[in-house]
């Protein structure tokens, strides 16, 4: 494996363009330019997909290197690649989706010409999915699709949408009746309006859909049995959120900079106090490396994802948000300040240091929201105790 990942690194060294790498190195948001430039570079080279099969033109990777990938493209300052699409519409094709879907969607999908968004939530139905209302009704060989989505992420960079939709109200089971749908952002009828954060960028989306008729061709897998898609998807989402390798950069970054902050004439990092705080949060890190180590070997023995990925998703981005948090301790007033033009690389976006504290506010906006992407820490905590714990 440290062949591999010296082999990934050397690519990254050689081919990741200085201004990607520093926008990322800043935390800003990459721009539209910069994600697809990167994306084409890793297509060129067989590795936009990591975890596709050579069939659809990924490298057939195992999980472990899949996995030291992405861990040497997060440390190396690398910007993502676009998960809704790589990770997950496209191994839900693979499996579920027909031959006329994966001839249309997938190579389009990897190089980067197909961007997605993921139509999951809904106003009354976040935490509880399974309550979602908007409705599609089939006519004349299209749904015609009707109702409203929220929190939806980066919706108006989006070419097409994975949606689910309700097509039986009448199920006996709120979970029966809901089917998966493929709907190009395009079609008349969807209307999408921004939702600007509280840190001022424009990340969020409501959708809206006004009889939008989509081609009865774009139902994934059969009708009404959607929710069984939908829950693959989401473990996928939940194992990707124990992010290790940016924990592991979080922490020295931490070091560097308690080392080199004074508190009461001493530098902060020998005070007992934060000494235990840093300990802490290493050890976490280490047990959170192990257990997802765990799921790796599960995977490459053949397992399949189940709810246990609830631990990976509480845990790991519970550590990133108090990193962050330690962070800002640390910095104390400094940290404070705080540029959404910045962010999203407006103004002078180019910085070689990685210990700028005036780039600590930034992170700390950008992933307060991880305990809540992707369902919330107490509702991991349910899964856990419910479907794990059996209790
Ligand atoms: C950064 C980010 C990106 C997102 N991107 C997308 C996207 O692209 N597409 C998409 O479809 N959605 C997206 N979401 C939405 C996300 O899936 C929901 O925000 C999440 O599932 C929570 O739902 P909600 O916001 O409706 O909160 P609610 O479900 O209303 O929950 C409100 C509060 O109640 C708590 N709560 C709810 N139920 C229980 C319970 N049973 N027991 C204990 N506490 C409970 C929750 O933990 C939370 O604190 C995104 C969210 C974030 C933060």
């Amino acid at each position: 494996m440290d062949e591999f990942r010296a082999e990934v690194r050397e690519f990254i060294a050689a081919n990741l363009p200085d201004d990607v790498r520093d926008a990322c190195m800043a935390g800003q948001y990459p721009t539209q330019e910069m994600l697809a430039r990167w994306q084409r570079i890793l297509a060129d080279q067989g590795w936009s997909a990591p975890n596709w099969p050579v069939e659809y033109g990924g490298p057939d990777w195992s999980t472990r290197q899949v996995v030291a990938f992405a861990d040497e493209c997060e440390s190396n300052f690398c910007p993502p690649l676009p998960n809704f699409g790589i990770g997950m519409i496209g191994p839900l094709l693979m499996t579920y989706g027909n031959q006329a879907q994966k001839d249309f969607f997938l190579e389009k999908t990897r190089t980067g010409e197909f961007q997605w968004c993921q139509g999951y939530s809904e106003p009354g139905a976040g935490s509880d999915l399974a309550l979602l209302k908007t409705r599609a009704v089939l006519e004349d060989g299209h749904y015609v699709v009707n109702g409203a989505k929220i929190w939806t992420s980066e919706a108006h960079h989006a070419d097409w949408m994975f949606c689910l939709v309700r097509t039986d109200p009448e199920a006996a089971k709120k979970q029966d009746g809901i089917s998966m749908l493929l709907i190009d952002m395009t079609t008349p009828g969807i209307t999408i309006r921004p939702i600007i954060g509280l840190n001022g960028i424009h990340y969020f989306n409501e959708i809206f859909f006004d009889d939008a008729r989509v081609k009865a061709e774009n139902l994934i897998g059969e009708q009404d049995n959607g929710w069984q898609y939908a829950k693959a998807l989401l473990s996928d989402e939940r194992f990707n959120q124990a992010r290790t390798a940016i924990c592991r950069g979080l922490l020295a970054r931490l070091k560097r900079l308690a080392a080199a902050t004074m508190c009461e004439g001493n530098p902060l990092i020998q005070q007992d106090y934060f000494r235990r705080k840093i300990g802490r949060a290493e050890v976490r890190i280490m047990a959170l490396e192990a257990v997802k180590q765990g799921f790796v070997d599960a995977n490459e023995r053949g397992g399949r994802l189940g709810p246990e990925v609830s631990i990976l998703k509480l845990t790991g981005s519970e550590l990133l948000k108090d990193l962050d948090r330690l962070l800002m301790e640390a910095a104390g007033v400094a940290g404070l300040p705080y540029d959404p033009g910045w962010m999203q690389g407006r103004e002078n976006a180019r910085t070689d240091d990685i210990d700028a504290v005036g780039t600590l506010s930034g992170f700390r906006h950008r992933r307060k929201a991880a305990t809540i992407a992707g369902g919330s820490s107490e509702v991991q905590r349910m899964i856990i105790a419910k479907r794990v714990l059996e209790l």
